[in-house]
């Protein structure tokens, strides 16, 4: 007999781990005992010892589907005097680590259950198991039980507690385990909130055959679902006042995806992963379902509650699936204010009576290498940490747009869900609280706060507050800084690198905005070492929605004439603004120049949502051209800035159709930034790149330019864990705060 202590490194609290451990362990006959630890969980086994290494194995290669297992060791040690098997309290529980898992797709057995007429819980919407069903989204508080959670309004039948008790069943200790006879029940209104009797998922499935739009209660909010037809879709947005940004569908399995879309293994594997994020998936053709999204991805998802899988039944194939919200406030969560504010919206509600604790959307992936590409980082990952080398605890306020915030503790980050725009007055509401509930969640009081240094970001301002009432020391992180340090995080780098981070808008150290740039640095510091000549934003933010102010100002400066934009309302102004310079803030985004140049082609010269100029110019984009045009650069006090002008001008002037030049257009930016990058790279001898911004979303770029810095002799990292917009500037702003730290004083 022979005797083993196991450490286990990762996630593996409230995932199922020790009643797992116990299964397995009576399985194989070893005594011993497990225990949580504040990294993981402790084991001591006895048995022998060709099956102690297949027990290993077998933890290492099959943990439970929940758990993140991030190292095993084990030694020998001198055998004990163990009864059997026990669970025993856990170490140094004052420093134990309340990690609380996110919600979880619905698992193939309670699948199978949902479905078999001789269950229990036969067609019932709210079925669940130790191994899926909601956790975030309905915690209140820790320590994690039932009577924390929405479901302490449902006291448990006799028979779901036999369940929950029992170590052998798959229920053992599933805080939400419910019934028909025990848990929550849905219900079916009509749009004037008038509740109908007969079956409520019935109910909203024939609405929903009748082409009309059903509010449906999901896990972290309301979604409205259609038909994907394209007059119901447009109604929709009419409702919705969603003009024209891309809607996400739900399809009933991966066949029904496979019928619209693209699907390989790895994006495949993402759909059906616990987490069921939204995948953006390109289009078979690219040019269909244009009514859905107006550029060749499309993002889809699967059921991931079982109220899902049954409103699809067997006869509907694909819905629309879109977050229930007006324009920028929060998603929906509560039942009044569904019908409250839904009322001129949805032509039905179903809902239910098992509240939301906490609002959390649908995260969008794409898969990019091989491995997720977060675009929004939120229900199904959130609130899992990402493990980063900070011990101390530290709240990040993140940028504003595309909010978030960061805590840190004991070598975990815990970026939040997705947020929104903070301008929002709700979703600012909604952001603070969310910091309140994770600071408890995880027991977290920060002992320093960092925040952008723009002066009039919202999340600045709450930074502010929190360091003067806590007193606790501030630090404002240059926009693009924390871009670098959350791509550098992201990827576990240590010392120093460079940053591409081609961003719209962030505030510069000399108080103007960049977003083209080359840093180079680490954690700690870091020094401009390049840019792109910056470019005359006429009206200021009126420049963001009308792009066509900024392709006048590129074709001005550029010495072209501008006049293919007279007929815009205001060009007398803002050609005067040009000349003067007056209200004409310089930013060296790298968006405006996608902007620019989505106006110059004539592909959009008035943006309906964020970033719409450039999404349309990477869709109108012809892969097949390699051409590009002439692009300079000058040095600008140490700045190695690219002088784009040759570019515009070449474009401006260029016969061939839009989708020829919006190619050359970005051929030549990966031309330069590969050129610019070298440059940098042979005088500061450093040769690992991250890359981080929002227009790292542009998948034409991201297919191109990392091969041809990889040509350089550049190592290109890019991002896996948190998104290259502005939501995982949070997690970057918290590294350059521990860098920066000095313990007592000013950050
Ligand atoms: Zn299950
Ligand atoms: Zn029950
Ligand atoms: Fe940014």
């Amino acid at each position: 007999m022979t005797a083993v202590r196991i450490e286990v490194k990762g996630i593996v609290q409230g995932v199922g781990f020790r009643p797992f451990v116990h299964r397995l362990v009576k399985r194989w006959g070893f005594t011993g005992w497990v225990r949580n630890t504040s990294y993981g969980a402790e084991l001591e086994l006895c048995g022998a010892g060709r099956a102690l290494l297949l027990f290993i194995d077998e933890l290492k290669n099959n943990p439970p589907p929940l758990a993140l297992i991030e190292g095993v060791e084990y030694r020998e040690v001198e055998p004990g005097d163990y009864g059997g098997f026990e669970i025993i309290p856990s170490r140094d529980a004052g420093h134990m680590e309340t990690l609380v898992s996110p919600d979880v797709g619905i698992c193939a057995d309670c699948r199978r259950e949902l479905l078999d007429v001789n269950d229990r819980r036969y067609h019932y919407p709210f079925i669940n198991c130790t191994n899926c069903g909601p956790r975030f989204t309905i915690i209140k508080s820790v320590p994690y039980d039932r009577a924390s959670t929405s479901m302490a309004a449902f006291p448990m039948c006799p028979d779901c507690a036999r369940e929950f008790g029992d170590i052998e069943d798959r229920r053992y200790h599933a805080q939400p385990d419910c019934c028909p006879a025990c848990g929550p029940r849905c219900f079916y209104l009509d749009g004037r909130g008038k509740a109908l009797a007969g079956d409520a998922v019935e109910l909203a499935r024939e609405d929903i055959k009748a082409g009309k739009i059903v509010c449906i209660k999901g896990l972290g909010g309301m979604h409205l679902a259609c038909l994907p037809e394209p007059d119901i879709v447009n109604g929709l947005r009419r409702r919705k006042r969603r003009d024209e940004k891309p809607f996400a569908v739900m399809c009933r399995d991966l066949d029904c995806a496979r019928r619209l879309c693209r699907v390989t293994g790895a994006e495949a594997a993402a759909l059906e992963s616990f987490r069921k994020p939204i995948v953006l998936l390109d289009k078979l053709d690219p040019a269909s379902l244009m009514h859905l999204s107006e550029n060749g991805s499309l993002g889809v998802m699967l059921p991931y509650t079982p109220l899902h899988v049954l409103l699809f039944g067997s006869d509907i194939d694909c819905l629309v699936m879109t977050s229930a919200n007006i324009s920028d406030t929060p998603i929906v969560s509560g039942n009044g204010q569904a019908l409250r504010e839904l009322g001129g919206v949805a032509d039905g509600f179903l809902l239910h009576d098992r509240e939301i604790q906490t609002k959390c959307d649908d995260s969008l992936i794409r898969i990019y290498a091989g491995r997720d590409y977060p675009l929004r980082r939120s229900r199904g990952y959130v609130p899992y940490p990402v493990t980063v080398p900070v011990e101390r605890m530290l709240l990040a306020c993140g940028a504003e747009q595309k909010a978030s915030f960061c805590l840190t503790k004991r070598g975990h980050a815990f970026p939040s869900q997705h947020m929104g725009d903070l301008k929002n007055a709700e979703t600012l509401d909604n952001w603070e609280a969310q910091i309140e509930h994770f600071s408890k969640l995880f027991d977290i009081r920060p002992e320093a706060v960092a925040c952008d240094m723009h002066p009039d970001y919202l999340s600045t301002a709450y930074a502010e507050e929190r360091a003067g009432r806590d007193g606790i020391p501030l630090l404002k992180v240059q926009h693009h800084h924390a871009h670098m340090a959350a791509c550098m995080a992201d990827n576990g780098l240590e010392g120093e690198c460079l940053g591409l981070i081609w961003d719209g808008t962030g505030y510069g150290t000399d108080g103007t905005i960049w977003g083209g740039e080359v840093l180079a640095g680490g954690y700690g510091s870091f020094t401009r070492a390049g840019s792109i000549r910056p470019i005359a934003l006429a009206g200021g933010d009126a420049a963001i929605d009308g792009i066509w102010r900024v392709g006048a100002a590129a074709l001005a400066s550029s010495g072209l004439d501008a006049g293919m934009f007279s007929g815009e309302e205001g060009f007398g102004t803002v050609m005067r603004m040009l000349e003067s310079g007056t209200n004409s803030p310089l930013s060296s985004g790298m968006g405006r120049l996608f902007d620019a140049a989505a106006a110059i082609l004539g592909i959009k010269r008035r943006a309906g949502y964020q970033g719409q100029g450039a999404v349309l110019l990477e869709a109108a984009a012809d892969a097949q051209e390699t051409g590009r045009y002439p692009y300079g650069f000058e040095d600008a006090s140490g700045v190695l800035t690219l002088d784009w002008r040759g570019m515009v001008r070449a474009m401006a002037l260029d016969g061939a159709g839009a989708g020829a030049r919006a190619a050359k257009f970005m051929n030549t930016l990966i031309s330069a930034a590969a050129e610019q990058l070298a440059r940098i790279s042979r005088a500061s001898g450093l040769r690992r790149v991250v890359l981080s911004g929002g227009v790292f979303q542009n998948m034409y770029i991201m297919n191109r330019l990392p091969a041809r810095l990889r040509a350089e002799g550049l190592e290109v990292y890019c991002h896996s864990r948190v998104s290259a917009n502005d939501e995982g500037v949070s997690l970057g702003q918290a590294m350059v705060l521990e860098e920066n730290y000095v313990p007592g004083g000013t950050a």
